[in-house]
Protein backbone atom coordinates (compact mmCIF):
# COMPACT_ATOMS: atom_id res chain seq x y z
CA UNK A 1 0.00 0.00 0.00
CA UNK A 2 1.07 3.51 -0.75
CA UNK A 3 1.67 5.72 1.76
CA UNK A 4 0.23 9.59 2.03
CA UNK A 5 3.63 11.17 1.17
CA UNK A 6 3.89 9.51 -2.39
CA UNK A 7 1.32 11.83 -4.42
CA UNK A 8 3.70 14.38 -3.67
CA UNK A 9 5.87 14.41 -6.56
CA UNK A 10 3.30 13.79 -9.07
CA UNK A 11 1.49 16.76 -7.36
CA UNK A 12 4.42 19.09 -8.31
CA UNK A 13 4.96 17.31 -11.66
CA UNK A 14 1.23 18.56 -12.46
CA UNK A 15 1.73 22.09 -10.99
CA UNK A 16 4.72 22.19 -13.33
CA UNK A 17 3.09 20.96 -16.67
CA UNK A 18 0.43 23.45 -15.91
CA UNK A 19 2.77 26.60 -15.13
CA UNK A 20 4.52 25.34 -18.47
CA UNK A 21 1.34 25.23 -20.81
CA UNK A 22 -0.15 28.58 -19.23
CA UNK A 23 2.79 30.32 -20.35
CA UNK A 24 3.37 28.95 -23.44
CA UNK A 25 2.29 31.24 -26.13
CA UNK A 26 -1.79 30.41 -27.17
CA UNK A 27 -2.48 29.46 -30.57
CA UNK A 28 -5.97 30.42 -30.42
CA UNK A 29 -7.75 32.05 -33.21
CA UNK A 30 -10.38 34.75 -31.62
CA UNK A 31 -13.01 33.82 -34.17
CA UNK A 32 -15.16 35.61 -35.89
CA UNK A 33 -13.47 38.52 -34.88
CA UNK A 34 -10.29 37.05 -36.44
CA UNK A 35 -10.86 35.34 -39.41
CA UNK A 36 -8.82 31.85 -40.04
CA UNK A 37 -5.64 31.52 -42.04
CA UNK A 38 -7.03 28.65 -43.93
CA UNK A 39 -4.85 26.30 -46.14
CA UNK A 40 -5.53 27.25 -49.73
CA UNK A 41 -6.78 23.69 -50.93
CA UNK A 42 -9.42 23.98 -47.78
CA UNK A 43 -12.96 21.87 -48.13
CA UNK A 44 -15.39 24.81 -47.40
CA UNK A 45 -17.77 24.58 -50.18
CA UNK A 46 -18.89 23.57 -53.63
CA UNK A 47 -19.09 26.27 -55.43
CA UNK A 48 -20.29 26.46 -59.91
CA UNK A 49 -19.19 27.58 -62.84
CA UNK A 50 -21.91 27.22 -64.73
CA UNK A 51 -20.87 28.22 -68.27
CA UNK A 52 -18.59 25.07 -68.20
CA UNK A 53 -21.04 22.92 -67.16
CA UNK A 54 -22.67 20.69 -70.19
CA UNK A 55 -25.19 19.16 -67.62
CA UNK A 56 -23.55 15.78 -68.89
CA UNK A 57 -24.71 14.48 -65.07
CA UNK A 58 -21.34 12.45 -64.29
CA UNK A 59 -21.24 14.57 -61.29
CA UNK A 60 -24.32 13.57 -60.00
CA UNK A 61 -24.31 9.78 -60.90
CA UNK A 62 -20.60 9.42 -59.11
CA UNK A 63 -21.81 11.46 -55.73
CA UNK A 64 -21.95 8.76 -52.82
CA UNK A 65 -24.88 10.65 -50.78
CA UNK A 66 -27.07 11.11 -53.60
CA UNK A 67 -27.32 15.24 -52.79
CA UNK A 68 -26.55 16.56 -56.45
CA UNK A 69 -29.76 17.53 -58.28
CA UNK A 70 -29.66 18.57 -62.21
CA UNK A 71 -32.27 19.47 -64.54
CA UNK A 72 -31.85 20.90 -68.32
CA UNK A 73 -33.81 20.34 -71.64
CA UNK A 74 -32.20 20.21 -74.94
CA UNK A 75 -32.11 23.72 -77.55
CA UNK A 76 -31.54 23.14 -81.13
CA UNK A 77 -28.89 25.79 -82.75
CA UNK A 78 -29.67 26.22 -85.82
CA UNK A 79 -26.90 25.41 -88.65
CA UNK A 80 -24.50 28.20 -89.58
CA UNK A 81 -24.14 27.60 -92.94
CA UNK A 82 -26.76 27.07 -95.89
CA UNK A 83 -26.97 23.36 -96.06
CA UNK A 84 -25.80 22.71 -92.98
CA UNK A 85 -27.03 20.72 -89.79
CA UNK A 86 -29.06 21.87 -86.93
CA UNK A 87 -27.08 20.59 -83.49
CA UNK A 88 -28.44 20.32 -80.07
CA UNK A 89 -27.03 20.92 -76.79
CA UNK A 90 -28.05 20.76 -73.17
CA UNK A 91 -29.14 23.87 -71.32
CA UNK A 92 -29.30 23.74 -67.49
CA UNK A 93 -32.15 24.60 -65.73
CA UNK A 94 -31.18 23.51 -62.26
CA UNK A 95 -27.98 22.27 -60.50
CA UNK A 96 -28.74 22.15 -56.79
CA UNK A 97 -26.72 20.64 -53.82
CA UNK A 98 -27.88 19.75 -50.78
CA UNK A 99 -24.96 20.15 -48.10
CA UNK A 100 -27.26 18.60 -45.22
CA UNK A 101 -26.32 15.13 -47.30
CA UNK A 102 -22.68 16.06 -48.44
CA UNK A 103 -19.79 14.71 -46.86
CA UNK A 104 -17.16 17.07 -48.76
CA UNK A 105 -15.65 13.59 -50.34
CA UNK A 106 -14.27 16.02 -53.72
CA UNK A 107 -15.18 12.91 -55.92
CA UNK A 108 -18.20 15.45 -58.04
CA UNK A 109 -15.09 17.66 -58.37
CA UNK A 110 -12.82 15.50 -59.40
CA UNK A 111 -14.86 13.66 -62.10
CA UNK A 112 -16.54 16.96 -63.39
CA UNK A 113 -14.75 16.65 -67.25
CA UNK A 114 -15.64 20.44 -67.83
CA UNK A 115 -13.51 22.26 -64.89
CA UNK A 116 -17.17 23.11 -63.62
CA UNK A 117 -17.02 22.05 -60.02
CA UNK A 118 -14.06 23.82 -57.42
CA UNK A 119 -13.44 23.69 -54.03
CA UNK A 120 -14.16 27.42 -52.08
CA UNK A 121 -12.59 27.84 -48.69
CA UNK A 122 -15.46 29.59 -47.69
CA UNK A 123 -17.27 27.70 -44.34
CA UNK A 124 -19.48 30.62 -43.20
CA UNK A 125 -23.14 29.10 -44.95
CA UNK A 126 -24.37 27.36 -41.69
CA UNK A 127 -28.53 27.36 -41.36
CA UNK A 128 -30.56 27.54 -38.31
CA UNK A 129 -33.10 25.09 -40.44
CA UNK A 130 -31.32 22.09 -42.08
CA UNK A 131 -33.87 22.43 -45.07
CA UNK A 132 -31.84 25.29 -46.11
CA UNK A 133 -28.54 23.69 -46.62
CA UNK A 134 -29.79 22.89 -50.60
CA UNK A 135 -28.43 25.31 -52.51
CA UNK A 136 -29.08 26.23 -56.12
CA UNK A 137 -26.59 27.01 -59.16
CA UNK A 138 -27.37 31.08 -58.12
CA UNK A 139 -25.50 30.66 -54.98
CA UNK A 140 -23.06 28.28 -56.04
CA UNK A 141 -22.19 30.34 -58.39
CA UNK A 142 -21.67 33.25 -56.18
CA UNK A 143 -19.34 30.93 -54.50
CA UNK A 144 -16.85 31.56 -57.50
CA UNK A 145 -15.64 34.69 -56.38
CA UNK A 146 -13.63 33.03 -53.53
CA UNK A 147 -12.20 30.23 -55.16
CA UNK A 148 -8.65 29.96 -55.15
CA UNK A 149 -6.49 30.52 -58.27
CA UNK A 150 -4.62 27.18 -59.11
CA UNK A 151 -1.34 26.36 -57.20
CA UNK A 152 1.85 27.59 -59.27
CA UNK A 153 3.72 25.09 -61.30
CA UNK A 154 6.42 23.38 -59.00
CA UNK A 155 9.91 24.52 -60.06
CA UNK A 156 11.02 21.43 -61.63
CA UNK A 157 7.75 20.24 -62.87
CA UNK A 158 7.67 19.71 -66.67
CA UNK A 159 5.47 22.07 -68.58
CA UNK A 160 1.70 21.29 -69.26
CA UNK A 161 0.74 19.64 -72.65
CA UNK A 162 -0.99 22.09 -73.72
CA UNK A 163 1.57 25.06 -73.38
CA UNK A 164 4.27 22.82 -74.65
CA UNK A 165 2.22 22.31 -77.76
CA UNK A 166 1.39 25.85 -78.29
CA UNK A 167 5.26 26.64 -78.08
CA UNK A 168 5.88 23.78 -80.75
CA UNK A 169 6.95 25.25 -84.66
CA UNK A 170 3.93 24.97 -86.98
CA UNK A 171 4.82 22.00 -89.18
CA UNK A 172 4.86 23.12 -93.13
CA UNK A 173 3.56 20.47 -95.44
CA UNK A 174 6.92 19.33 -97.90
CA UNK A 175 6.77 20.39 -101.04
CA UNK A 176 5.64 17.70 -103.15
CA UNK A 177 8.47 15.95 -105.03
CA UNK A 178 8.50 15.60 -108.28
CA UNK A 179 7.63 11.87 -109.57
CA UNK A 180 10.42 10.68 -111.88
CA UNK A 181 8.48 9.84 -115.25
CA UNK A 182 7.50 6.43 -115.98
CA UNK A 183 9.52 4.29 -118.50
CA UNK A 184 7.86 3.03 -121.66
CA UNK A 185 8.02 -0.85 -121.46
CA UNK A 186 8.93 -2.05 -125.38
CA UNK A 187 5.97 -3.64 -126.93
CA UNK A 188 6.49 -7.38 -128.11
CA UNK A 189 8.39 -7.23 -131.17
CA UNK A 190 9.82 -3.54 -130.86
CA UNK A 191 13.85 -3.31 -131.87
CA UNK A 192 15.72 -2.52 -128.92
S1 LIG B 1 -18.40 16.32 -52.28
FE1 LIG B 1 -18.97 14.14 -52.43
S2 LIG B 1 -20.87 13.97 -51.26
FE2 LIG B 1 -20.56 16.18 -51.66
S3 LIG B 1 -21.69 16.59 -53.53
FE3 LIG B 1 -19.59 16.09 -54.16
S4 LIG B 1 -19.59 13.87 -54.54
FE4 LIG B 1 -21.46 14.35 -53.38
S1 LIG C 1 -20.71 19.94 -63.12
FE1 LIG C 1 -19.36 18.84 -64.53
S2 LIG C 1 -19.81 16.66 -64.21
FE2 LIG C 1 -21.50 17.84 -63.30
S3 LIG C 1 -23.04 17.96 -64.93
FE3 LIG C 1 -21.79 19.81 -65.07
S4 LIG C 1 -20.17 19.31 -66.54
FE4 LIG C 1 -21.11 17.36 -65.92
Amino acid sequence: MRGRGHGIPGLVKGMVTTARTGLRRTGTQEYPDVSPELPPRSRGVIALLEENCTSCMLCARECPDWCITIDSHKETIPASTAGGRERQRNVLDRFAIDFSLCMYCGICIEVCPFDALFWSPHFEYAEYDVRDLLHEKERLGEWMASVPPPAALDEKASEPAEVAAARRPQRTVPAQRAVPAQRAVPAEGDSP
